[in-house]
């Protein structure tokens, strides 16, 4: 006899990861409250990536993608830093063929809004509740009950921390974060579209690429330009090295920085995008902090997600997508098929399924940083005369991004937990014999 029982959850946090663990969490059945500290000027303005092993949750949970208006990206290149000549270049035509989903650009406030709606809208399950200027100040773990800033006190069954990168909920766990400012800078402007064309400048949305100029050569200085809003719209994130500059205490909320101060870092930067930037709105700093990977992820009856779980540097673009496996596994681990009635039993698969993989995306971000060849893609592009890896066989592929099965993962872990039989072929969510591209080979004795 099953001894699934729906939930009363409650999420600290309401951005990307917290609107996901809603709908997933919703859709298994459960109660789902949302408290967020603030009142809800939603996301920032730029733009957010979304991969296959994301995009493929977004289908799973009936989100209406086409609300956010996203670019589905072609191809990612990487340009000479000097001339804006392709130096790498990953191909995404047969994406959706190999990984059943495409890789999608979002404007972020797009993407929040469409996550919004799926979690408190019409749909499956019983649509969440979401609760503003609700700011997490204590939570007794024991008895799972938050105690908020603004004096309301809750209990709930299972509290989910997904309260971002500066997380409280992180803290009363009792972890303290090994952290450090990186060494890289990074201010984010906008270009509308139909600007750089006015003034004959090159049309980058034609491309519909996620495109890269410079990362080779050990140096932090890098410009990511990614198409959103359907093309309308050209989000550059530009990164140099921090003795250029130094936001790492700025929070995003600060005044516009002026032009002047995006343009200095980059006296030999290709003009075609030198050109773009010198048009750029709203140039914001983004603050750039490195975290060693955590010893855990849940205490009791809580838990962490996302940003809160596993902030990583944006150079392998996986953090939503992180967030967003994290709230899928959530929502497979509480619902009909795999939850016993164990809370606690739920949570610590969750921890074995989420935080190697996570921690390993983390890491591959840091490396990223300053060796675009370390990106995701890029990294198996062994034929381009500046490719240099750390260690070939290390390196992060796509395969072990969109191969993996995360109900097989599950279930290997949950049979150990159990003392059943696991008798599938997978081996930590990944297919046996699997070949990657780094030269490993799932299952082989020493991979
Ligand atoms: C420069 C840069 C570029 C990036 N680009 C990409 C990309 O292309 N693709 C990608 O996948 N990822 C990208 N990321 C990462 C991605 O943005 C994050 O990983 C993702 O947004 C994390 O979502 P989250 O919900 O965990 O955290 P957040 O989005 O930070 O949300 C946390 C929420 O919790 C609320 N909150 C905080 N404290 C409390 C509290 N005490 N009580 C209640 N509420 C609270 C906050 O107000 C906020 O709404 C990028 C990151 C950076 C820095």
């Amino acid at each position: 006899m099953s001894s699934w029982r729906s939930l009363h959850v409650g999420v600290i946090g309401g951005g990307i990861g917290g609107m996901s663990v809603a709908i997933a969490l919703r859709r298994a059945g459960h109660t789902v409250t949302i408290y967020e500290k603030s009142d809800f000027a939603g996301e920032v303005g730029a733009s957010v990536s979304c991969a296959a092993n994301g995009t493929r949750w977004l289908h799973e949970w009936n989100v209406d993608i086409a609300k956010g208006d996203p670019v589905v990206l072609k191809k990612l290149i990487n340009r000479d830093w000097k001339t804006g000549e392709p130096v790498s270049v990953y191909d995404l035509d047969d994406y959706e063929k190999r990984w059943g989903y495409v890789y999608n650009m979002f404007h972020r406030q797009y993407m929040h809004a469409m996550l919004k709606d799926s979690a408190l809208g019409e749909g499956e399950g019983v649509p969440a509740t979401l609760k503003v200027n609700h700011r997490c100040r204590d939570i007794d773990l024991k008895t799972s009950t938050v105690v908020f800033e603004n004096g309301e006190v809750i209990t709930h069954d299972l509290i989910v921390g997904a309260d971002g990168i500066g997380s409280a909920v992180r803290g009363i766990i009792g972890i303290t974060p090994e952290k450090r400012a990186s060494d890289q800078s990074c201010l984010h402007t906008n270009v509308k579209t139909e600007d750089a064309i006015r003034l004959g400048l090159v049309n980058y949305s034609e491309d519909s690429a996620l495109e890269y100029w410079g990362g080779q050569e050990g140096k932090w200085d890098k410009i990511v330009l990614s198409p959103c809003n359907g093309g309308e719209l050209l989000s550059y994130y530009c990164f140099f090295p921090r003795e250029k500059g130094d936001y790492s205490t700025q929070a995003w909320g600060a005044e516009d920085r002026p032009v002047e101060e995006l343009l200095a870092p980059y006296p030999e930067l290709d003009r075609q995008v030198f050109e773009h930037l010198k048009i750029g709105a709203e140039i914001k700093p983004w603050r750039l902090w490195v975290h060693d990977p955590y010893p855990y992820i849940q205490s009791g009856n809580t838990c962490l997600l996302g940003d809160a779980a596993h902030p990583m540097m944006p150079h392998q673009s996986q953090g939503a997508c992180m967030a967003i496996e994290d709230a899928a596994a959530l929502g497979l681990l509480f619902d009909k098929r795999y939850f016993s009635g164990d809370i606690a039993q739920a949570l610590a698969v969750y921890e074995e399924i989420r935080l190697p993989r996570a921690t390993r995306v983390q890491e591959a971000a840091a490396k990223a940083a300053y060796n675009i060849n370390e990106r995701i893609g890029f990294s198996v592009n062994k034929d381009v005369p500046t490719y240099q890896v750390e260690d070939a066989k290390k390196v992060l592929t796509i395969e072990e991004m969109n191969a993996y099965d995360m109900h097989k993962d599950i279930e290997e872990k949950l049979a150990a937990k159990r003392g059943t039989t696991y008798t599938e072929k997978f081996l930590c969510g990944l297919p046996v014999g699997l070949e990657l591209p780094n030269g490993i080979t799932i299952g082989a004795v020493g991979a």
